[in-house]
């Protein structure tokens, strides 16, 4: 039990720089909650981009299924 510890109490460290921040927070500065906000962006943009590809990839495997059943 060092008291440093107690003093620091709970809390977190920031997503982009690591940097310890109050609890509930996700970012320590203005500068690191952009960062995050675009980097959040761009994941979301792929995890759709991947969506419409599973999708695709359905639709095609189906169609290749379904495809004699056409004729
Ligand atoms: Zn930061």
């Amino acid at each position: 039990m060092s008291k440093r510890k107690e003093e620091w109490g709970p809390h977190s460290h920031c997503i982009i720089c690591g940097k310890a921040i109050p609890e509930g927070e996700k970012t320590c500065s203005e500068e690191c909650k952009k960062k995050y906000e675009e980097e959040l962006k761009r994941y979301k943009q792929q995890q759709t981009i991947s969506y419409i590809f599973i999708i695709i990839m359905i639709v095609f495997i189906l169609f290749l299924f379904l495809f004699p059943y056409f004729r």
